[in-house]
């Protein structure tokens, strides 16, 4: 079904915390798919994509092994596996193409409520629970810090309960499930978010081209997630400091207004949010009649 050598299979979450993004952000590329419900193949109806929705655990190996073309996943599980396949003496060969902007977390140790942190020598002679133990024995390494690694498959936040380690080592966004099991953030072992990656196998030409216009258009959509249009009204005199106060602008195109010499129409598009802050300075410069519009596409 998916020998189709013309069409790319890409790997994404089945179902988790990077699956609603993942499908997102290919939908937003103009990707439609069918899926029915449990079914784990979704068919490309107007791009040549297929995609396979697997366990995040596996996509590097898919992505790695050549069954897959392209994969999204997580940089903290594409970390363990080239950390892991360079403990077997391996080296990984897929390619992380472009970094996505969802799935941001953190893999952090923390210490259970109680437990007297004086920096990273108190990780000295601890048991560290963790899913991660490629990831965390590199940082261990890189400090100099003599500390047991007990590796677990999942549940690392009861493990100091359970009597099963001192300290832990997991993922982290908010904060709350480690509050939620009175642990304290200490460290930061990995800065993580969602990256698409390829595989080492050379693809066909037309393979190829289609990956350069997913990519295009990943680029497209997500600099116009922050992006937004604005348009004023403002006294000549001032546009120099107008010009400096529009967050991350380039050049914003002057429009003369019909009997008026002195005001002109300032239309930019800002590549970063536009903050009620930044308005009330536009105000105070002299601007009016200002309108903030969400941009759609973009492509630069
Ligand atoms: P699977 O069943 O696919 O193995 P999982 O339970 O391992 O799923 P999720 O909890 O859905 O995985 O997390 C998927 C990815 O989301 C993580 O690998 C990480 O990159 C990212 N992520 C973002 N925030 C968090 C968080 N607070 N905790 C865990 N993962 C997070
Ligand atoms: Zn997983």
């Amino acid at each position: 079904m998916l020998t189709n050598p013309d069409r790319l299979k890409l790997a994404i979450q089945k179902s988790g915390r990077l699956t609603d993004h993942s499908t997102d952000l290919l939908r937003r590329c103009g990707l439609q798919f069918s899926r029915g419900k449990d079914q784990l193949v979704g068919f490309g109806e107007n791009m040549p994509f297929d995609l396979l929705f697997v366990r995040d655990d596996d996509i590097p190996d898919l992505v790695e092994e050549d069954v897959c073309d392209l994969g999204i996943v997580g940089l903290n599980i594409i970390e363990e596996k080239r950390l892991e396949m360079m403990s077997l003496g391996k080296t990984p060969t897929f390619s992380v193409l472009r970094s996505l902007d969802f799935g941001r977390c953190r893999l952090s140790i923390a210490v259970p409520e109680g437990f007297q942190y004086e920096g990273l020598r108190s990780l000295h002679g601890q048991r560290i629970a963790t899913t991660y133990p490629f990831v965390l024995q590199r940082f261990l390494t890189t400090h100099a810090i003599d500390a047991q690694i007990v590796t677990l498959s999942g549940a690392v936040e009861i493990a100091p309960r359970l009597g099963r380690a001192d300290v832990i080592c997991d993922l982290v966004s908010t904060g709350s499930t480690l509050l939620a099991n009175r642990l304290r953030e200490v460290e930061t072992v990995l800065e993580s978010h969602a990256v698409i990656v390829q595989t080492p196998i050379a693809l066909s030409e037309i393979k190829r081209s289609w990956v350069e216009r997913l990519l295009l258009r990943i680029d497209g959509v997500q600099q116009v997630r922050e992006s937004k249009y604005i348009m004023l009204h403002a006294p000549r005199s001032a546009l120099s400091q107008i010009r400096t106060l529009l967050p991350g602008s380039e050049s914003p195109t002057i429009i003369p207004l019909e009997g008026q010499d002195d005001r002109v129409a300032v239309h930019a598009v800002c590549k970063e949010n536009v903050f009620w802050e930044t308005l009330e300075s536009l105000k105070a410069a002299g601007a009016s009649a200002m309108l903030v519009l969400p941009v759609e596409k973009m492509l630069t």
